[in-house]
C-alpha cells in the first residue's frame, strides 16, 4: 500500500484521475534500462553485444545511447564482462534525462552539485568526451567512495570529486554549466511491490528534503556564471519539492525556466507541471516518477 500522505498530495496535486494514473505506474517492478558508454564502446556495439547474449531490448526516441530491456534483469546484465568493464551502467530512463537537458559543452566548466552514485557525472563526462572540467560534489563519504569507484571504471578522468555540502561551497567559485540532481524523497520510485522504498517514504522526508532542496537551488544560482544554464531535477512528483522549490529559489535571481529542446521527449509520458517551461515524467513501468527544469541565468 502506498503511504497515505503520498497518496493524499497527489490527489490534491493533480486530482483524482491522475493520481489513478500515478498510482497504476507504481503497481509493479520497472523494466530495467542502461546505458551505453560512449568513452569506452559505442551503443551500435553495445545492441549487437546484447543480441549476442540473447537480451531483448528496445531502443528509446531521444538518445541512441538508452536501452530499455525487454525482460532481463539485473544480475543478467552484472554478469556480462561488459559491465563489470564499465562499457555498459546500468541506469534508469528518467534518470537519462537532466544531462541531456543540460547539454553539457566541452571545454566548460561544470558542477554536479549532488553526485554520487555518480551515473549523472559520467554521462555528462560522456557527453563531453572527457573535455570538460567536471567538479562532483557529494556531502557523504562513503557514497563518494562509489562515485570514484563507478567514475574510475566508466573512463571518467576529468572530475574533481569533492566531498562537500554544496550549500556551503564558497561564493567565489563560478560555472558555466551546473546540475542540481538534489537529494528528495524518491516519491517517483515508490513501487507498491517494493517494502524497502515504502517504508522510507515520509511526509518528514519529504518536508526536509524541500528544505534542503532550497538552499542547493539557491546556492546553484550563485554560483552560475550569468548566461549559464543549470537543471535542476529530483525522482519526486511532489510540487513541494519542485515547483514550489523553484517559485522559492529563484526568488531574487535574474533567471528563468527555458523550455526543454530535446529530440523525441515528446514520447515520454508526462504529469502536468504548474511552471510553464518544466517536465515531470509520470511513473510507468518503463519510467521513474521525474522532474526537471532546466534554468538560464540572465546575463
Ligand atoms: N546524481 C546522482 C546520480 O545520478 O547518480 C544521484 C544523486 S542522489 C538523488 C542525491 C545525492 O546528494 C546523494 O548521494 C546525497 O548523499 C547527496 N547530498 C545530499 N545533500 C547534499 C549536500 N548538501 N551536498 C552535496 N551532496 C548532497
Amino acid at each position: 500500500m502506498l503511504p497515505e500522505f503520498f497518496l493524499k498530495s497527489i490527489e490534491a496535486q493533480y486530482g483524482a484521475e491522475t493520481a489513478a494514473r500515478i498510482v497504476g505506474g507504481m503497481r509493479s517492478a520497472r523494466r530495467v534500462s542502461l546505458r551505453a558508454n560512449r568513452l569506452k564502446t559505442d551503443p551500435e556495439a553495445v545492441a549487437a553485444l546484447l543480441t549476442e547474449h540473447g537480451i531483448g531490448f528496445e531502443r528509446l526516441p531521444w538518445s541512441e545511447d538508452a536501452f530499455l530491456l525487454t525482460e532481463a534483469r539485473k544480475d543478467a546484465l552484472r554478469a556480462l564482462p561488459a559491465y563489470e568493464k564499465g562499457e555498459i551502467y546500468l541506469q534508469s530512463l528518467s534518470s537519462m534525462l537532466p544531462p541531456l537537458a543540460l547539454m553539457p559543452q566541452a571545454g566548460k566548466d561544470i558542477l554536479d552539485m549532488a553526485a554520487a552514485p555518480g551515473g549523472k557525472t559520467a554521462q555528462m563526462a560522456a557527453m563531453t568526451g572527457n573535455r570538460a572540467n567536471i567538479t562532483a560534489c557529494e556531502i557523504n563519504k562513503i557514497r563518494a567512495e562509489r562515485l570514484q569507484y563507478n567514475l574510475r571504471r566508466q573512463g571518467a578522468s576529468r572530475v574533481n570529486v569533492m566531498v562537500r555540502d554544496a550549500a556551503k561551497l564558497e561564493d567565489f567559485f563560478r560555472f558555466d554549466q551546473i546540475l542540481l540532481d538534489a537529494p528528495c524523497s524518491g516519491s517517483g520510485t515508490l513501487l507498491e511491490t517494493e517494502p524497502r522504498g515504502l517504508s522510507a517514504f515520509s511526509e518528514k522526508l519529504a518536508r526536509n528534503s524541500a528544505a534542503v532542496q532550497l538552499r542547493l537551488l539557491r546556492k546553484a544560482l550563485t554560483l552560475l556564471k550569468p548566461g549559464g544554464a543549470m537543471v535542476y531535477s529530483t525522482c519526486s512528483v511532489l510540487g513541494i519539492e519542485n515547483e514550489d522549490v523553484l517559485r522559492a529559489g529563484m526568488k531574487g535571481f535574474k533567471a528563468e525556466i527555458e523550455p526543454l529542446s530535446l529530440p523525441g521527449i515528446d514520447r515520454v509520458p508526462t504529469l502536468p507541471a504548474s511552471l510553464p517551461g518544466a517536465l515531470c515524467v509520470c511513473p510507468t513501468a518503463e519510467y521513474e516518477g521525474f522532474f526537471m527544469a532546466r534554468i538560464r541565468k540572465m546575463g
